[in-house]
């Protein structure tokens, strides 16, 4: 690559990545420096045309299901964190079951079970081993879990029981910044936790956060750590300040340079699954985040689900437009489709069957 975005030929740098090139530091810190958004755009062709090598027209689509919003820990960034005095559920069984049949009926991939770490179900993981059996009885479908922190053992137990996919953010691979966001908690736990999961079979997702006091130099640092975990999915969401948080005041980035970042995960992780949310910005944002080379729109629920996402764009609204019959209405106007339950499973099978060898952090 060149220092200029504008005398690339965007047609054989894809091509490139498609063959296995890698990008440099030097590659990256020149992609993340782009601010122009014709620039920007140009970058986004590249990412989709590697991404419609790999992939084709196809989506995959996953349904969230947000079971507990009760958490024990403190991170800076959340909503959720325990220190802020908003009303928190937790979902009976009953309740888990009935949404986990709704779920049955509509094109749905996967189902991610979320909570934050729950101090019910941290100290007596048995209850969530339930909670996971009873959503795979009911849909029979991939299961994702996003639990926070949990322990060999659980994992273990989890993953026999029906867990497929671990989804584990570390935010922030740049370990100072780690220690202002998820404050209090272990850097190597975190990283330990997701390198064990896919040694025994897992997939594995890692995300990080941007707009919030990572510069290039920290990006890097945190697109490098995450290549050194070899993750199945890698996702990039923008900081959108909660009401009663520590970053209250901090100023919102647009979402441009998250989706530059998309676009360069495409680059680096040519083959994997790289998720547009529709969190932040519902349906049109998932559009923009797929035009930058993302292959999965994430957090879907029904049209008339009372549940939380994560960040919530639509909290206030009355109707919420992210359920699976609208998400595909708009990838069929975008010229894409979702993908086969089978293609689907075929990835997860590749793991379960060749689980990763990657060293593990004690
Ligand atoms: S990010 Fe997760 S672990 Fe941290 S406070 Fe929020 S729910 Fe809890």
């Amino acid at each position: 690559m060149i220092s200029n975005i504008n005398y690339w030929d965007l047609d054989a740098v894809a091509d490139s990545i498609i063959r296995g090139r890698k990008l440099t530091d030097d590659n990256l810190r020149e992609l993340l420096s782009l601010t122009e958004e014709e620039d920007i755009q140009k970058l986004n062709y590249v990412a989709r045309k590697v991404r419609d090598h790999f992939f084709g027209n196809r989506v995959f689509l996953y349904s969230f299901v947000y079971f507990s919003t009760h958490c024990k820990n403190n991170c800076a960034f959340c909503y959720y964190n325990r220190c802020n005095d908003i009303q928190r559920y937790r979902l009976d069984m009953d309740e888990i079951r009935s949404i986990a049949r709704a779920v049955k009926n509509e094109t749905i991939h996967m189902v991610d079970l979320t909570m934050g770490e729950d101090p019910y179900f941290h100290n007596e993981p048995e209850k969530f081993v339930d909670v996971v059996k009873a959503v795979k009885e009911e849909t029979g479908l991939p299961i994702m879990i996003s639990p926070g922190v949990m322990d060999d053992t659980t994992l273990t137990k989890l993953h026999e029981n029906g867990a497929n996919f671990l989804a584990l953010y570390q935010e922030t691979h740049d370990k100072d910044l780690y220690r202002k966001l998820r404050v209090g908690q272990s850097f190597d736990e975190r990283n330990h936790a997701r390198q064990f999961a896919k040694n025994i079979g897992y997939c594995v997702e890692d995300g990080i956060l941007t707009g919030v006091g990572n510069d290039i130099e920290s990006t890097i640092v945190s697109l490098r750590g995450m290549e050194n975990g070899q993750p199945d999915m890698v996702r990039v969401m923008t900081f959108v300040p909660q009401e009663g948080t520590p970053l209250e005041e901090v100023d919102q980035e647009s979402s441009l340079s998250e989706l530059k970042i998309i676009s360069v995960l495409r680059l680096m992780f040519p083959d994997k699954l790289i998720p547009a949310s529709l969190d932040l910005e519902g349906i049109d944002g998932m559009v923009h985040r797929l035009n930058a080379g993302a292959n999965v729109v994430t957090s879907i629920i029904s049209a008339d689900s009372s549940l939380e996402g994560v960040v919530n764009y639509d909290r206030e609204l009355e109707e919420r437009d992210r359920d699976s019959k609208s998400v595909i209405k708009r990838l069929r106007s975008m010229g894409m489709e979702p993908a086969s339950q089978a293609e689907f499973n075929s990835i997860i099978e590749k793991r379960r069957t060749k689980p990763a060898r990657i060293p593990v952090v004690a």
